[in-house]
């Protein structure tokens, strides 16, 4: 799965929630999340985001890897 990590919080340009062909882009108060089951990882999100925060999950940076479980228990809160 690709995920979103620390630039878009507070940030939410919403440029990915376009590109993204099957909609798995989700908004919560403060940033974006990517539902890690409906991501078909097509790596169309990533290049439009303006402040760069998006990351297939193995590239993401070490200071970043926490936003992985950040994401799945924002959908687990669904
Ligand atoms: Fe959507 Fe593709 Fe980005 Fe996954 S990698 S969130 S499917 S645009």
């Amino acid at each position: 799965t690709y995920v979103i990590g620390l630039p878009c919080v507070d940030v939410k340009d919403r440029a990915c929630v376009e590109e993204c062909p099957v909609d798995c882009i989700y908004e919560g108060e403060r940033t974006l999340y990517i539902h890690p089951e409906e991501c078909v990882d097509c790596g169309a999100c990533e290049p439009v985001c303006p402040v760069e925060a998006i990351y297939y999950e193995d590239d993401l940076p070490g200071d970043q890897e926490k936003f992985l479980d950040i994401n799945a228990e924002f959908f687990n809160e669904l």
